[in-house]
C-alpha cells in the first residue's frame, strides 16, 4: 500500500464524461490498496473565462486583487465538488477541500501567492477513514484566511506541495499528452515520450518552451525529491518520470531532449566604447522597462570598441530598440541594429556532463544543414544557439535524429 498524489489539469475533467473517466483511474488505485489524495484544475478554460470576467472589471485595480483571487479559485472548488460526488456515488467515498479547508497557508501577493506551510491533519484525518479527498488546486490562504490563487498552471505546485508534505510515494500529474517528449510532437513527428528525465533537464526544457509543468512545481519536486509522474489521463501508457540523477538510468543518452522557442528576437549595438560598467550602462534602461533578456555576447574588442549582442522576447523588440537608440546617443555607440526574426534552440542533457565533444557534434551538423549559427551559450547541462527562425524547424529535424532520438 502506497500514498499517491493525483492531480488533473483541466482538459482531463473538461465534461463530467472526462470526470467519471477521473473517477475510474482513481478507483482503479484505491481497489489496488493504494491511498489517494486528488489535486484537480478548473474544467478546461474555465480558468480563462473566469480571468475575462476579472479583466472586464479591471483586475489591474490594485483594490480588487483579493477579489480576483476569490473569482479564479472558484472554477477549481466546482471540479473538486463534482468529482466527490461522483467517487462518491461509485462507491468510493470522497470529500472535496478547498485551499482554507486544508489549511494551505500561502504569502498574501494575490494571484501569484507562496505556499509557506500547509497543515496536514485533515487530511490524514480523512484517508484513515478509508476517505479520498479531493483539493482544490491552484488555492490557498493568507494568513488573514483571504483567498489567494498561486499563478496560472498552479495546481501542478499544490499538488507537488501535498505529495511532499504528506510523504507520498510520487506525484502523478495528469494531462492529455502522453508525458515528457523529446521534443514538441508537433514539429518533429518522430518524437517520443522519455521515459526518465531529470529535475534539472525538465527544468531546462520546460523553461525553453516544451510547457507541460508549472516550473515552480518542479523546482519544489527537486528541492524535496519528489518524484513526478507526467503521464495522459486518455491512455495507460506509463508515462514520464522526472526524478534526480542518482535514481535515473546510468546508460544515459548524450541528450535527453530538444527544446525551442520561436517569437524571439536580437538586437546589437556596435562600436561600443570598452570599458567597466558599459554592459549596465545598456542593459541597465532594458531591465527597468522590465523587458526580459535572454542570451548576451559582448565581443572581444580588437581596437577599444566592441559590439555588445542580446536577445529579447520578439513582443518587446521594438520597445528595446527605441531605449538601444536613445542609450547609444547618450555613450556615442555608433549604430544599433536587430533581427526579429531568430529562433533560440538548445540540447539538454546530463550526459553532457561526462562527455565532450557534444558541442561540436552540434554544430557540424548545423553546418551540413548549412544553417549559420548567430549566437552560442551554454550551461553544464544545456548547449544552444540563435538561428534564423525559417530554418528552427530543420535543424531541429536533423539534431533530433543526430542524436539518436527519433523514435523507431
Ligand atoms: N486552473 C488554473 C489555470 O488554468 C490552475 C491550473 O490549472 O493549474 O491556470
Ligand atoms: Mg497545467
Amino acid at each position: 500500500m502506497a500514498l499517491v498524489v493525483q492531480k488533473f489539469g483541466g482538459t482531463s475533467v473538461a465534461s463530467i464524461e472526462h470526470i467519471e473517466r477521473v473517477a475510474k483511474r482513481i478507483a482503479g488505485y484505491r481497489d489496488r490498496g493504494d491511498e489517494v489524495v486528488v489535486v484537480v484544475s478548473a474544467m478546461g478554460k474555465e480558468t480563462d473565462r473566469l480571468d475575462e470576467l476579472a479583466k472586464s472589471v479591471g483586475d489591474s485595480d490594485a483594490d480588487f486583487r483579493r477579489e480576483v483571487d476569490v473569482l479564479l479559485s472558484t472554477g477549481e472548488q466546482v471540479t473538486a465538488a463534482v468529482l466527490s460526488m461522483v467517487l462518491t456515488k461509485m462507491g468510493y467515498p470522497a470529500k472535496s477541500f478547498t485551499g482554507g479547508q486544508v489549511k494551505i497557508l500561502t504569502d498574501a501577493s494575490h494571484t501569484k501567492a507562496r505556499i509557506l506551510d500547509i497543515d496536514t491533519d485533515n487530511l490524514r484525518r480523512e484517508l484513515s477513514q478509508g476517505t479520498v479527498p479531493v483539493v482544490a488546486g491552484f488555492q490557498g490562504v493568507d494568513s488573514d484566511q483571504n483567498i489567494t490563487t498561486l499563478g496560472r498552471g498552479g495546481s501542478d505546485t499544490t499538488a507537488v506541495a501535498l505529495a511532499v508534505v504528506l510523504e507520498a510515494k510520487e506525484c502523478q500529474i495528469y494531462t492529455d499528452v502522453e508525458g515528457v517528449f523529446t521534443t514538441d510532437p508537433r514539429v518533429v513527428d518522430v518524437a517520443q515520450p522519455l521515459a526518465t528525465v531529470t529535475f534539472e533537464e525538465m527544468l531546462e526544457l520546460a523553461s525553453q518552451g516544451s510547457r507541460v509543468l508549472h516550473t515552480r512545481a518542479v523546482e519544489f519536486a527537486s528541492k524535496y525529491k519528489m518524484p513526478i509522474r507526467v503521464l495522459s489521463s486518455f491512455s495507460d501508457a506509463a508515462g514520464t518520470l522526472i526524478t534526480n540523477e542518482e535514481s535515473h538510468n546510468m546508460e544515459q543518452p548524450l541528450i535527453s531532449g530538444i527544446a525551442f522557442m520561436k517569437d524571439e528576437a536580437q538586437l546589437m549595438m556596435l562600436g561600443v566604447k570598452d570599458i567597466p560598467g558599459i554592459a549596465s550602462r545598456i542593459l541597465g534602461p532594458i531591465s527597468d522597462a522590465n523587458i526580459e533578456v535572454d542570451m548576451i555576447v559582448q565581443n572581444v574588442a580588437a581596437d577599444k570598441s566592441t559590439d555588445f549582442t542580446f536577445t529579447v522576447r520578439r513582443e518587446d523588440y521594438e520597445r528595446a530598440t527605441a531605449i538601444l537608440e536613445s542609450v547609444a546617443q547618450e555613450i556615442g555607440a555608433r549604430e544599433v541594429t536587430g533581427d526579429n526574426k531568430i529562433a533560440k534552440l538548445s540540447i539538454v542533457g546530463v550526459g553532457m556532463k561526462s562527455h565532450a565533444g557534444v558541442a561540436t557534434k552540434m554544430f557540424k551538423v548545423l553546418s551540413e544543414e548549412s544553417i549559420n549559427i548567430q549566437m552560442i551559450s551554454t550551461s553544464e547541462i544545456k548547449i544552444s544557439v540563435v538561428i534564423e527562425e525559417k530554418y528552427l524547424e530543420l535543424a531541429v529535424r536533423a539534431l533530433h535524429t543526430a542524436f539518436g532520438l527519433d523514435a523507431s
